[in-house]
């Protein structure tokens, strides 16, 4: 055993990997196993919503960069189209075996000792002393770790079931017919046949990404074999069939995973290790959001670990952001699998659907305020961003990656029943005055006036 690290992250998906970047980036040392030793192909529908691509961004992965295609407008189909619409912002996709490897890959530039090809088989101890045994059968210790290990629950970590737990995943890639491909191009499909719902979207140029979710009943009825799920979620969908008509799988077997608990969201942990990305929330896969609620909770745990926030106060905070989001999505979900001709509704009033995708991600209540303030009469058209430290004890804002270079000024706006404090970010070009009753105190670090580049996270706390 070597000498005791700062920190053990378990787990190098979106949140282990960002997570462990950003506290190397603090002068932490950090360890971080993965259990995969190569890069391969991960249970994902491979959608990155824009927050999500933000958030790389920061970290210097640029999704365009390394090959992704844009993602525009969704398209809702049953047995036939049901709605069309534009999303409220564009995604982007990529296959995960390119993305996780870059992050994994800055997080080794950044001083993360990357250990891969080894599981993390047992953690035990508390904040101070932590000791993981790992699959080698050796043993290290750290004084903070963080659990990132995703769908899987470490040993004796097991998550409660979620509220949607039913679902069985597989995802297969498809090369389309010429004619399907161009019709699929910059649109994701969300096709909704008995007993599940898929999701469809180009990950590249000839490569199409098909993840469908059946309920363990209805898998049964098709003797759990990929073909037979296959061919019921086609003669369900006249459209789903139209699309794979010619279309030549990929890969010689499906991915499958099961027992996902969609609606879990970690409410608290003994002052234990930091949950993050999956172990912290399972929004359901049709949001396109779980990776960037991974990328959020790292970034949300880093900026609370650099302030001394302990692990129970992250928890509390992460599970708060993702209440409305998480419960909303997986309401959305059961409703799609059980009644799925609610979604006829949606004929009527195609926008609706916009609507849904801005509502199921984080940090969606940006939104909100933003809405908030507009009624008030507060101008925000030239905001970069909005930071809102929340009501308690020690906590911390979501961070905001700034785009560009801009010089910003932080504003206390005003106390509002649900915020203790909201401070706008606005352009240097305007300088409104601050309105509040009640000014929040800003934590010693803020960079209030200024000047913030591309990347940087500003967080405020309300001490
Ligand atoms: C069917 C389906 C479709 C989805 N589609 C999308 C989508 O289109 N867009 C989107 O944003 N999200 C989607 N998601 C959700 C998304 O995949 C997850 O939310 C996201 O991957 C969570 O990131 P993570 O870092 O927490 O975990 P993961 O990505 O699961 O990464 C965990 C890592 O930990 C490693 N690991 C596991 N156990 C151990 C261990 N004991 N020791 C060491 N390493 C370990 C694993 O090998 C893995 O690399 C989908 C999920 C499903 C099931």
């Amino acid at each position: 055993m070597s000498a005791m690290l700062d920190v053990i992250v378990a787990g190098g998906g979106p949140a282990g990997a960002a997570l462990g970047t950003l506290l190397a980036g603090q002068g932490r040392t950090v360890m971080l196993f993965e259990k995969t030793a190569a890069a391969q192909d991960k249970m994902c529908g491979e959608f990155f919503s824009e927050e999500g691509a933000r958030y790389l961004a920061a970290l210097g992965v640029d999704l365009r960069v390394l090959g992704a295609v844009t993602i525009d407008r969704v398209r809702l189909a049953a047995r036939d189209v049901l709605a069309e619409c534009a999303l409220p912002f564009p995604g982007l996709s990529l296959p995960r075996r390119i993305v996780d490897e870059c992050l994994l890959q800055r997080a080794s530039e950044s001083g993360v000792a990357v250990v891969r090809g080894t599981s993390v088989e047992q953690l035990t101890g508390a904040p101070g002393e932590w000791r993981v045994r790992l699959s080698d059968g050796a043993e290290q210790t750290s004084k903070d770790a963080f659990v990132a290990t995703g769908k899987y629950d470490l040993r004796g970590r097991k998550r409660n079931g979620g509220s949607q737990n039913d679902l069985v995943a597989f995802k297969m890639y498809f090369r389309l017919s010429a004619e399907q491909e161009q019709h699929l191009r910059g649109w994701v499909e969300l096709i909704l046949f008995p007993g599940g719902y898929a999701g469809l979207q180009l990950v590249g140029e000839g490569c199409a990404n098909l993840s469908l979710l059946l309920t363990k009943s209805e898998l049964k009825r098709s003797a759990a074999e990929w073909d037979r799920v296959l061919t019921h979620a086609m003669t369900s969908s006249a459209h789903l069939a139209s699309r794979l008509a010619g279309a030549t799988q990929l890969r010689s077997r499906p991915i499958t995973l099961s027992s996902i608990p969609y609606g879990y969201r970690r409410t608290a942990t003994e002052d234990g290790p930091w949950y993050l990305g999956d172990q912290g929330a399972v929004m359901p896969s049709f949001t396109g959001d779980g990776m960037s609620i991974a990328l959020h909770s790292a970034f949300l745990a880093a900026d609370a670990y650099r302030h001394g926030v302990t692990a129970r106060a992250y928890q509390a905070l992460l599970a708060r952001q993702l209440k409305r989001p998480v419960r909303f999505g997986t309401a959305l979900s059961r409703c799609m699998v059980s009644i799925p001709a609610l979604a006829q509704a949606l004929r009527l009033y195609p926008g609706a659907m916009a609507w849904i995708a801005s509502w199921t991600r984080v940090p969606s209540h940006f939104v909100k305020i933003r809405a908030f303030f507009l009624l008030l009469g507060i101008p925000g058209g030239a905001c970069s961003g909005v930071f809102i430290a929340e009501n308690a004890h020690r906590c911390t804002s979501p961070a905001i990656h700034l785009q560009e270079k801009c010089s910003v000024t932080v504003n206390v706006l005003r106390r509002t029943p649900h915020f203790t404090a909201v401070q706008e970010i606005s352009d240097g070009d305007r300088n409104d005055s601050a309105t509040g009753k009640n000014p929040a105190t800003l934590h010693p670090t803020d960079r209030r006036g200024q000047e913030g580049f591309a990347g940087d996270a500003f967080t405020c706390f309300d001490v």
